[in-house]
This record gives structure tokens, C-alpha cells and sequence, in this order.
């Protein structure tokens, strides 16, 4: 890359905007300049999607041995790993978050990568047995074909390796298109993609708002797939355009993750994973434990201490050793959860810590504090409401048929953890729950070998694991007759 503008990589090639126009990205955390990108123009997402139909069509990268694709993919793998540092600073700077949290990212995308390099030719497809000695029946799995892939913001290359390694994996093409705000590492990992020589067209990235950048990913005739990480309302109106044109679509959307802690739980490992629940990453994350659930004999013991290791949490930039937690990405974003909270206080939560944007050494970043609200009922918006946020709501149970009923009242099912010493109830609990990732007695682990999505509107289609290869496949049935011979269903008149 020459013009350090020309950060949209289309056909190969890098370009900026059509338009010129460019977009200035700063650190959440303290407001200093990140970055100027091009911001793509409905023309420049356009000439990407014809690119990538182009090359799809032209079979370069959907006919090369799944093996080889394979390879690929642990290619791109041994080079995050070699540029974590360089890849895990851009992360940071983007969204603020802590460095080490950014190079846990990079160490989770590099084995995403991995994970669907090995299991690119693991998928050949089956033998059925059509009951005929004379007919070959055989299910293949073809590419889905040009994929649209649109991020957010809070986990930048997570999210994206999670759709481009297994869309990759299945030799299709793709758009991707990042979320506004956080656009460098998906520019560096287009130039290791590009580095390896992947054809041209196969790969394409736009940069820019949703409504010009990411919309037409939705809507436009040449796009088949349209996969799609963020909020619950951006979600209904990507399946919806989709829908015109029936294109497959695949939804990781928002949670209100319970988090249940029953009164024989190992009380230090439930408390100290409490707070990682719900504050992990200033709770900007998808499956974050922000409804805790917690049994009537240690609830008041319980959120006291949780309360006074929230105020303990110190927040801070990317490079500041001693932060344990960072910003949240805008002040819009912080509008939104000050709000929240607000709303939810006024309802009847009572505020226990937090609530604020930390003090005068926050004062240049989205800080927001770790937050308790207890005293919550069912009806508080601060409970039904993702608040996207660190921000945890507190309600009480007795029995265990009532947590289960507290935790599954939600329009949403993406993640929940119980946490109890007995191994009956950790069973029963995590089978009745509607959630797609149940944690017992730990919470946040996840694995590339392991699907991961939601029930309800938390969304429709698994990430990771062999579910999250076959989003970007399409099976097809092969009947074969070996021995062809006349039917007979339609005589020749005599
Ligand atoms: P968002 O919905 O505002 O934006 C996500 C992406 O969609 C961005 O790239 C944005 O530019 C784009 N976009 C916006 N409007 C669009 C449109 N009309 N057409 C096409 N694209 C459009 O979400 P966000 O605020 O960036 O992310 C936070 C949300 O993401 C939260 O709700 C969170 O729970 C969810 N999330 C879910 C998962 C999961 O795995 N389920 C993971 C991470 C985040």
C-alpha cells in the first residue's frame, strides 16, 4: 500500500474511497489519532461484490484441493502468531481495550485459523444408500458462493476470523465489511492474505458506515450469504433486505446472559468469575454474565462482596499496566449505557457501585465504571434490555425450577453459567436452559471446536466448530444410475 489512505482492498488491489473520502479513527481511551481510512461509497462496495462474483465464477480459489485451502489457512495462522504484537497494538489502539486483552484476541484468532485449516478437507461430503445397487447417491458440499461479512466493533478480528477463515475454508469469496469505528486490523489481515497470494477477488474489504458500506452486503442480487455480528435491531433489517432475494443469512446478535449462582457453589471461584462475567473486556461482549441469578441464603453476602470488588477495579488505556479494564468505544456508546442505567434505576434497581465515568484521569477516554445494580425484577428494562456495558443486574432466587425460569425469561439465548457443587443440578439446569453456550462453574471459555450462537434472538446459525464450516456450504445431492435404462412411465404410443 502506497496512498496510506487507500486502505479499501478491492480485486486485489488497494484503493481509496471512490469518493476520496476519508475517515479519522481515535483511541477510546484517550481520544489521540489512531488512523485515517477511506470511507467506501456505494460504488466502491459495488466494484467488491462484482470482484468477488468475478472470482468466485472463475474457480481459482473453490477449485483448488480443500487441502490446499487448508494450508492456507495454517499459513495465515503461523503469521498472526509471528505479528501478534504488531496485530494486537492495532487492536488496542482501535478499541481501546487492554493490550493483553488484545493479544488474547490474537492468540484466539490464530488458532480459528488453525482450527478450520485442519478441518478444510475434513468435509467430503457422504455416501447415502439409495437402495439400488445400480445408483451412486453421494451429498457433496458445494461453496455457498460470494459472502457478505459485516463486524462489530468490540472484538475487531474475532469476529471477522470467525466468518473469513471458514468462508475461506469452503472456497468461497467474501466482502467484508468492519465496523466503522475499528478498521485496522481487518486492513492488516487483508495485506497477510494478500501476502500469501490469495487470488485476486477472493477477498475484498470495505470500510465505512453500515447504512453505505454495509447495507448493500444485505441486499445486493450477487451476494448468497450474508453473515452478520452486532445488535439485535441492525440484525432484523439485514434479514429482512435479505430476504427479498432469499439469501441465506446467518445472525450473531446480542445476549442478556444469566449467570446462576446456587448457595453450594465454590463461593471465592463464583464471586471472582462474577465480576470477570460481567466486567470482562468493560462487558462489551456478546455472552457477557451481566444477569446475575443468585440463590435468596447468599444473596446479600454475596453481592456485598461482589459490590466492593467492583469499586476496586481500576480502569484504564491499553498500555497502562496497572488497568484491569478499559473504555467503552464512543461517547454515543456511553450515552447509550448511562441511559440504561438510568432507566433501570429508575424502575427500582437500586445503584450499589458505579454508574459514573470514573474520574478526572478518565476524563479524556469513554470510561464508564464498573456498575451493580441490585433489587432488579423481571419487569426493569435494566434486566430485559442488553445494556452492552459494565454493567451487572442483580435479582434473587429459591428454588432451582425458579432460576431456571428467571434465566430463560429473555427474548434472548446466547450464553449462560451455573454455578453449583452438585453435579444433579449443574445437569438439569444447564439442559433446561435456552441458551446456546452453557458454562458450568466457570464462565467465558469458549472453543473454535465448539459451535457457538444463539436460541431465540440471540440469532439464527452457528459460528466455530464443523456447524460453523457447513454455514458457508451448501449440500447437494448426486444421484448417479449406473446402468440407465427407459422408465417406462410414459409409454411410446404403439
Ligand atoms: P451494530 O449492529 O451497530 O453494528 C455491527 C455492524 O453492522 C457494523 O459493522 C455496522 O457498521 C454494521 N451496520 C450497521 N447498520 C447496518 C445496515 N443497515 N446494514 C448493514 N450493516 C450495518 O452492532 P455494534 O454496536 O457494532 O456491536 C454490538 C452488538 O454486537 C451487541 O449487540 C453485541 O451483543 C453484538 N455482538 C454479538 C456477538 C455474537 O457472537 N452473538 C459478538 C459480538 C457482538
Amino acid at each position: 500500500m502506497t496512498d496510506p489512505t487507500a486502505t479499501l482492498f478491492i480485486d486485489g488491489q488497494w484503493v481509496p474511497s471512490s469518493s476520496g473520502e476519508t475517515r479519522e479513527i481515535t483511541c477510546p481511551a484517550d481520544g489521540a489519532a489512531v488512523g485515517t481510512v477511506s470511507e467506501a461509497t456505494a460504488e466502491d462496495v459495488e466494484r467488491a461484490i462484482l470482484a468477488a462474483r468475478r472470482a468466485f465464477e472463475g474457480r481459482a480459489w473453490a477449485d483448488r484441493p480443500a487441502a490446499e485451502r487448508g494450508d492456507f489457512l495454517l499459513s495465515v495462522a503461523d503469521v498472526l502468531r509471528a505479528r501478534k504484537a504488531e496485530f494486537a497494538r492495532a487492536e488496542a489502539l482501535d478499541t481501546g481495550k487492554r493490550l493483553v486483552e488484545a493479544e488474547g484476541d490474537m492468540d484466539d484468532i490464530a488458532a480459528c485459523f488453525r482450527y478450520f485449516g485442519k478441518i478444510a478437507d475434513q468435509h467430503p461430503g457422504r455416501l447415502v444408500d439409495a437402495g439400488d445397487a445400480s445408483v451412486i447417491s453421494r451429498v457433496v458440499h458445494e461453496p455457498v458462493g460470494v459472502c457478505g461479512l459485516i463486524t462489530p466493533w468490540n472484538f475487531p478480528l474475532l469476529q471477522a476470523a470467525w466468518k473469513v477463515a471458514p468462508a475461506l475454508a469452503a472456497g468461497d469469496a467474501f466482502v467484508l465489511k468492519p465496523a466503522e469505528l475499528t478498521p485496522h486490523t481487518a486492513i492488516l489481515l487483508m495485506e497477510v492474505l494478500d501476502g500469501l497470494e490469495l487470488p485476486a477477488g477472493v477477498a475484498n474489504l470495505v470500510l465505512g458506515a453500515g447504512a453505505v458500506a454495509g447495507a448493500p452486503l444485505s441486499s445486493h442480487p450477487e451476494i448468497d450469504l450474508v453473515s452478520f455480528t452486532g445488535g439485535l435491531a441492525t440484525g432484523r433489517r439485514i434479514a429482512e433486505a435479505a430476504a427479498r432475494d432469499i439469501k441465506t443469512v446467518a445472525l450473531e446478535l446480542g445476549g442478556k446472559n444469566p449467570n446462576i449462582v446456587f448457595a453450594d457453589a465454590d463461593y471465592e471461584a463464583a464471586l471472582d468469575n462474577a465480576l470477570n462475567a460481567g466486567f470482562l473486556d468493560s462487558g462489551l461482549v456478546c455472552s457477557a454474565g451481566t444477569r446475575l441469578i443468585v440463590q435468596d441464603t447468599i444473596a446479600e453476602r454475596f453481592v456485598d462482596d461482589l459490590v466492593a470488588r467492583a469499586g476496586d477495579i481500576v480502569m484504564g488505556g491499553p498500555f497502562d499496566e496497572a488497568a484491569q479494564t478499559g473504555p467503552l468505544i464512543s461517547a454515543e456508546h456511553r450515552e447509550k449505557v448511562t441511559d440504561y442505567v438510568r432507566r433501570g434505576i429508575e424502575a427500582g434497581a437500586r445503584l450499589r457501585t458505579g454508574g459514573n465515568h470514573g474520574g478526572p484521569e478518565h476524563a479524556d477516554g469513554y470510561f464508564y465504571a464498573p456498575t451493580v445494580l441490585d433489587r432488579c425484577t423481571a419487569e426493569n428494562p435494566a434486566v430485559i434490555e442488553e445494556g452492552f456495558g459494565p454493567v451487572i443486574t442483580v435479582e434473587t432466587f429459591s428454588t432451582e425450577a425458579e432460576a431456571i425460569a428467571i434465566a430463560n425469561d429473555t427474548e434472548y439465548g446466547l450464553a449462560g453459567a451455573v454455578w453449583t457443587s452438585d453435579a444433579g443440578v449443574a445437569n438439569r439446569v444447564s439442559r433446561r436452559l435456552r441458551h446456546g453456550t452453557i458454562w458450568i462453574n466457570d464462565y467465558h471459555p469458549y472453543l473454535p471446536q465448539a459451535e457457538w450462537g444463539g436460541f431465540g434472538k440471540s440469532g439464527i446459525g452457528r459460528e466455530l466448530g464443523p456447524s460453523g464450516l457447513e454455514e458457508y456450504t451448501v449440500p447437494k445431492h448426486i444421484y448417479e444410475n449406473t446402468e440407465p435404462a427407459v422408465s417406462g412411465w410414459f409409454p411410446r404410443p404403439a
